[in-house]
């Protein structure tokens, strides 16, 4: 489906047909958002233009984050709000609030200056900043309609030097707030076993450069050391001696490391719905030193329900309806542990006590009352989203159980 003729003629057959459909990113959500039960629409646009008018930039939205970055290479524009995955696609990234991490800037969303959008009515609708129902659409996992082109606010290009290291956990946990805000961008993984965390702080580096690549948060290395730890009682395999290195290089490169397939990344959503859970808490920054501590005394009190270190990051609060970060500078924390009780119960209580809300891209181990609780304008975004798409062709199974939807076609309420 390339152009949005082709898109509204896809809606109009749906609303005929009384049939609903969800429209394709690259899949990399681990969460029930990308169940694959749900019938797709495919946007198969070009990705090989885009417009650019000063710092903003125009492009398809199933662009992906990589290609849009190295795109805006020779125009010396970046977006510095993406997460680590290149990959991932310009809408599908933004509607599930993903984020990098950094203190000064926001998710991906607080980039976004403009939307265009076929409804659940077949419209073409343009959402830009002084939009009413801007801010419920910035977050809004593909409810409000297909979106065929974004525009957000880029800034100058960069260069960066990222520098890696490790600190106790004890340390940390005092202020992981001031840990995290220490340069502009910054991210760690933290080994609870070994009561240790791994900083990646970089900050802007001036050119020329000779460009040294960068070692990824949840690479060969983080996994052996954080084995050996867990497994061997080795804590000192977490330690600077090992994880000490500076990486230099153009800021898209050092923010979005990752270049998995789609189609592997595919592959390891199913097998995470299967086997273990990845969800992604965001915290509100002043809760963050009690809320590490907490968790650190749940996952000592139920040793080996984690698969992984867990990732920690900061960014800016925002205003989108239903983003995570939503009001608030947050702490985010990436945990990817096994099921089975009570562990699961207790960390979802835990998370509930800290108001800690969810990354949507990822498992949501909190009950639907709870979530609708967290967000207050939780109804503003469901009548929003009811004048978008009063009949829920973009509806699933999934927002259904959320209660943002359920009363149109093949619904349950
Ligand atoms: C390897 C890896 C690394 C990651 N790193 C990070 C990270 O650093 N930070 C972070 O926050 N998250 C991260 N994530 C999560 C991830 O960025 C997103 O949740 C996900 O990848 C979103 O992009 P996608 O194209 O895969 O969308 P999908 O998961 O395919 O779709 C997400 C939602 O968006 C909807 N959608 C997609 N395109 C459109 C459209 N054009 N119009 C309307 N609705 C649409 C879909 O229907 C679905 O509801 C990572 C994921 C992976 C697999």
């Amino acid at each position: 489906m390339r152009d949005e003729e082709g898109v509204a003629a896809a809606v109009r057959r749906a609303l005929q047909e009384r049939t609903r459909f969800r429209t394709a990113g690259s899949g990399g959500s681990k969460g029930d958002i990308t169940s694959q039960r749900d019938r797709l629409l495919h946007l198969d646009q070009p990705t090989d233009a885009i417009e650019v008018q000063g710092n903003l930039v125009t492009a398809p939205a199933n662009m992906t984050n990589g290609r849009l970055q190295s795109l805006l290479r020779p125009h010396g524009l970046a977006i510095p709000t993406v997460g680590e995955w290149q990959n991932a696609t310009l809408a599908g990234a933004m509607l599930t609030a993903t984020h990098g991490g950094s203190a000064r800037y926001g998710i991906m969303s607080t980039s976004l200056r403009e939307m265009r959008l076929v409804t659940g009515l077949g419209d073409l609708v343009t959402v830009d900043f002084g939009h009413p129902d801007f801010e419920h659409s910035g977050v809004s996992l593909g409810l409000m309609g297909v979106i065929t082109r974004l525009t957000f606010e880029c800034i100058e290009r960069f260069s960066l030097k990222l520098e890696t290291d490790v600190v106790p956990f004890a340390e940390y946990v005092r202020d992981p707030v001031s840990h995290e805000s220490r340069c502009e961008f910054h991210s760690s993984v933290w080994a609870p076993e070994a009561g240790r965390v791994v900083r990646f702080a970089a900050d802007r580096v001036a050119g020329p450069l000779h460009p040294v690549s960068r070692e990824q948060r949840f690479g060969w290395r983080t996994a052996v050391a954080t084995f050996l730890s867990r497994r061997m009682g080795l804590h000192a395999a977490v330690s600077s001696t090992v994880f000490r290195r500076t990486a230099v290089g153009d800021v898209a490169d050092i923010l979005s490391p990752l270049d998995l397939s789609p189609k592997t990344v595919r592959f390891r959503v199913v097998a995470n719905k299967i086997l273990p859970r990845a969800v992604e808490f965001a915290v509100d920054a002043v809760r963050a030193s009690e809320a590490l501590a907490r968790f650190d005394a749940l996952f000592r009190a139920h040793p080996g329900r984690l698969l992984n270190p867990i990732g920690l990051r900061l960014t800016a609060g925002d205003d989108f309806t239903l983003s995570p970060s939503l009001g608030r500078n947050t702490l985010w924390m990436d945990v990817f542990y096994y099921g089975g009780e009570p562990f699961v119960t207790e960390l979802a209580t835990l998370a509930e006590e800290l108001g800690a809300r969810c990354h949507w891209g990822k498992t949501l181990p909190l009950a639907p009352e709870v979530i609708q609780r967290q967000y207050p304008g939780w109804e503003a975004f469901r009548r929003a989203r009811a004048r978008f798409d009063p009949n829920e062709v973009f509806a699933n199974p999934f927002t259904d159980r959320l209660g943002l939807t359920g009363g149109g076609f093949g619904g349950t309420a």
